[in-house]
């Protein structure tokens, strides 16, 4: 990519997509676009088209999807499918036939089989059954990896696609009902702490395992990606490393000082017993996480909560 190159952003409301952004800014790139969902609906085809034909855009990081924690994906099944499929199918067939130069599509880990050895290589996609919780979800982006990866088959089209770990950040959902478990926990423990709380209830039996990544590493990888990969592989992003739930409770327990009880609602699903991202693909191309857990977590809370 080059200073002026015009870049597309979709999705540049959310955790993702406005990392990027700071990123690009960062970075010195000077003609980055976007636009809302209320200016631009990606899930409408005739919008998008002519968003295309106007903007043409030399790169576009598609970072709009619908998404959420365990009980969102598992409660708004035919939403997630629909709407994730609409928009990526929109935004890919599009780049393709505006002639968009390199697009990069997010896909997640959570799209591996339930049951993958771990850590989790790339090739292991497509190998087992998924995670029931989230299957809407993941047979969506499985849809779109799969666009990329033979839009680039058959129109030699340059669509590249990663597989970022459990990601968090600034701009990220601490809705109660649908975020993911760690902005979930921040807010329950600093709640619990200023309302002075007796305990606080975590959700699942505390043992199943995850990774976690600040998404300021994750948009460096991307851009790192952006300019130096190419291929039909959707690159594993992440730390390596992971941590069980009970670990986490208790980690960010510790950061926002609370010093009440935990409690475990296991009528609420595990989901996935674990799933670490192998990381060696993405350490060959030149790029490792910077942000450990604990530094992340206490930047995001003091950002999120004390200030
Ligand atoms: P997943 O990684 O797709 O399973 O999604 P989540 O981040 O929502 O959940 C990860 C794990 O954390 C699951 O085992 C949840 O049961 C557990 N968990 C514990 N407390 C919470 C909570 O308050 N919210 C969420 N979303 N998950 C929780």
């Amino acid at each position: 990519m080059e200073k002026d190159s015009k870049i597309y952003v979709a999705g540049h409301t959310g955790m993702v997509g406005s990392a990027l952004l700071r990123k690009l800014e960062k970075e010195g790139f000077k003609n980055v676009i976007f636009r809302t969902s209320s200016q631009l609906d990606l899930t409408n085809q005739e919008a998008v088209k002519n968003f295309f034909k106007e903007e043409k855009p030399d790169y576009v990081f598609l970072a709009a999807a619908k998404v959420g924690g365990i009980m969102a994906n598992n409660t708004y099944r035919a939403d997630f499918l629909y709407e994730n499929l609409m928009i990526q199918n929109n935004v890919i067939h599009q780049s393709y036939l505006n002639g968009v130069k390199k697009l990069l599509f997010f896909a997640s880990s959570c799209i591996y089989p339930k049951m993958s050895p771990q850590p989790i290589k790339e090739d292991y996609l497509l190998t087992g059954k998924l995670e029931d919780t989230n299957e809407p979800y993941a047979i969506a982006k499985i849809a779109g990896l799969k666009m990329c990866e033979n839009y680039n088959r058959q129109y030699g089209c340059d669509f590249i696609s990663v597989m970022p770990t459990n990601l968090y950040g600034p701009n990220d959902n601490y809705d109660p009902e649908t975020s993911h478990v760690l902005p979930a926990l921040l807010r329950k423990f600093h709640e619990a702490k200023v309302e002075d709380k007796v305990s606080v209830e975590v959700w699942g039996s505390g043992e199943p395992k995850r990774e976690f990544l600040h998404v300021d590493d994750l948009a460096a990888a991307c851009l790192h990606l952006m300019n130096t990969y190419s291929g039909n592989v959707s690159v594993n992003i992440g730390t390596g490393e992971d941590l069980s739930i009970k670990e986490l409770a208790e980690m960010i327990k510790d950061i926002s000082g609370y010093s009440g009880a935990i409690t475990w609602n296991r009528s609420k699903p595990d989901g996935t017993p674990r799933k670490l991202l192998d990381v060696s693909l993405i350490h060959n191309l030149g790029w490792r996480h910077k942000i450990g857990l604990e530094e992340g977590l206490a930047k995001v809370y003091e950002e999120e909560f004390l200030m």
